[in-house]
Order: structure tokens, then C-alpha cells, then sequence
């Protein structure tokens, strides 16, 4: 790396470092540098296979760092252990949440078998994984991180069923949709994080009754704005097990909102 490169390197993990300090969120220098690293990734990617459409660095920050961490708005990461995260395409909100919370089991799922793919290679190359190296080493995590392909409604049926302290979805399907993909993945008294846009009133209106027949209830709704774009963070907590026929056959909760 040249000297100009790596002076780059340095002021583009302190912007992150300080952009996401807005959050409330610290990083240190070596998560900072991780997220940098990740960033170049998924720009030299998304010149062969169509990640995302944010692909500036500051917009890249704002959109998709510091949108996938406000999730301490409305529940402290540090409180629970298990995290899965639906239809994560490149990675998010997951990836920003595993690094910057190292104690987190993380689990990104997503159907497409080339993004999950993608995602694998981020978490080698920032030794994220949590898995013990010969010399002992987990890169200084106690939680583990993984990608899987599958269908949320294939996948919800097997070992994942009621598993996770909290589900987190972000830019996957209409509320109600999202609510019988995500809800069955959740344990009792666990909960779900939908990261929405700020005018998602009437899909909220829309989704209550399915959420209710899931077993969840809507606890939080935090909006807020990160630069111009408008944002809603919907928090529900699961009170009741998901009746065993939720969620329907692949392809009929979008079909059929409940
Ligand atoms: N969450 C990421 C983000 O915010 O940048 C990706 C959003 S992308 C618009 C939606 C992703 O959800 C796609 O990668 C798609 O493959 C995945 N997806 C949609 N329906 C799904 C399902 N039923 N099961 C698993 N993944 C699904």
C-alpha cells in the first residue's frame, strides 16, 4: 500500500469511526478499518453481480453503516446473544452488527445463493467468523458469525424454529409479509427489529393483524432521520408462540398477506 493509499485508509475509517459515534455507537480502530475493508468489497463486487445502488462513500456510511447500527434506538445489542438476519443481501443490517458487537452470535440468511456467497467471503476476510484459528485465536470474539442460503420459509420449519433473541430484516417485504417470514424464527419473549422507511404508517396499520396472529405485539416505533432520508425502526416483542402452521408454503405469504 502506498503512503497516500494508507493515509486514505486511516481518514476513511475515521469518518466511519465518527459517523457512527453519532449513533451512540463506538468503534474502535480496528473495527472502523473492518468496515472500510468491507466497503471496498462490496464496491469491487458490485462490478460483476448487482449488491447495491449506493455506492458512494459517504452515502455508503450513511445508508447502510450507520442505518444498520441504529438499531441500539430501540434495544441495546449488548442485551441479547443470538441475532439473525433476513434477507441480508450484501450483509445488511448484519455485518455492521456483528462487528461492531463482537459478542454476538450472528446468523444472515438470505435466498440468493450468490449473495450468501459474497457475504461468506466478508466474513473470512475480516476474521469475523469467531471460529478458533490453530493458534487459538477467534480475532477477539466470543460470538460466532455465519451466512446461510435458504428461503425464511423453508428455513423456519427446521433447527432455526424459535431460536433467536432477536430478528432484525431490513428493505425485504411489506410488514405483514415480514412479520410470517420473520416472527417464527424468534424465541418466546424475544424480538424483531423491522427497519423501515419513515412513512410506514398505513403498512404498520396493514400488518398489526397478522403480527398479532404470529404471536408478536408492536412494542416500539422510533422515526428518525439519518441526513435526508426518513426512518423507521418498529420493535415487536413475540408474547405468544407462533402457531406451528405459520409461516404458509414459500411464495404464499407474499401472495396472501395475512
Ligand atoms: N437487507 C439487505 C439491505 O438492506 O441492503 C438486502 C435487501 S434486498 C432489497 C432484499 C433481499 O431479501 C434480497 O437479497 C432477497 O434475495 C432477500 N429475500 C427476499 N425474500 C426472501 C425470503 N423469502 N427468504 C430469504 N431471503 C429473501
Amino acid at each position: 500500500m502506498s503512503e497516500q493509499d494508507n493515509l486514505r485508509e486511516i481518514e476513511r475509517a475515521e469518518y466511519i469511526e465518527r459517523e457512527i459515534k453519532k449513533t451512540g455507537v463506538n468503534l474502535t480502530r480496528e473495527q472502523a478499518d473492518q468496515l472500510v475493508s468491507y466497503y471496498d468489497m462490496i464496491v469491487e463486487r458490485n462490478r460483476v453481480m448487482n449488491l447495491t445502488r449506493i455506492v458512494d462513500f459517504e452515502d455508503a456510511v450513511a445508508k447502510h453503516f450507520v442505518d444498520s447500527l441504529t438499531l441500539c434506538r430501540v434495544i441495546d445489542p449488548k442485551s441479547v446473544k443470538s441475532v439473525l438476519d433476513i434477507g441480508t443481501g450484501a450483509g445488511f443490517p448484519g455485518v455492521p452488527l456483528a462487528v461492531a458487537y463482537p459478542h454476538l452470535n450472528v446468523t444472515m440468511l438470505d435466498s440468493v445463493g450468490k449473495k450468501i456467497a459474497f457475504v461468506n467471503e466478508v466474513i473470512d476476510a475480516l476474521h469475523i467468523s469467531g471460529e478458533m484459528k490453530s493458534d487459538g485465536e477467534t480475532g477477539g470474539r466470543n460470538g460466532s458469525v455465519r451466512a446461510v442460503q435458504g428461503r425464511a420459509e423453508d428455513l423456519a420449519r427446521g433447527e432455526y424454529r424459535e431460536n433467536f433473541d432477536l430478528c432484525v430484516s431490513r428493505a425485504v417485504a411489506n410488514l405483514s409479509v415480514l412479520a410470517e417470514y420473520v416472527l417464527p424464527f424468534v424465541k418466546k419473549n424475544g424480538c424483531f427489529a423491522a427497519y423501515k422507511a419513515h412513512d410506514c404508517d398505513e403498512e404498520l396499520e396493514g400488518a398489526r393483524k397478522g403480527i398479532r396472529i404470529l404471536g408478536g405485539e408492536i412494542e416500539k416505533i422510533d422515526k428518525f432521520s439519518i441526513g435526508d432520508a426518513g426512518r423507521c425502526l418498529i420493535l415487536i416483542r413475540k408474547i405468544h408462540t407462533t402457531p406451528a402452521r405459520y409461516p404458509r408454503k414459500a411464495g404464499v405469504p407474499s401472495k396472501q398477506p395475512l
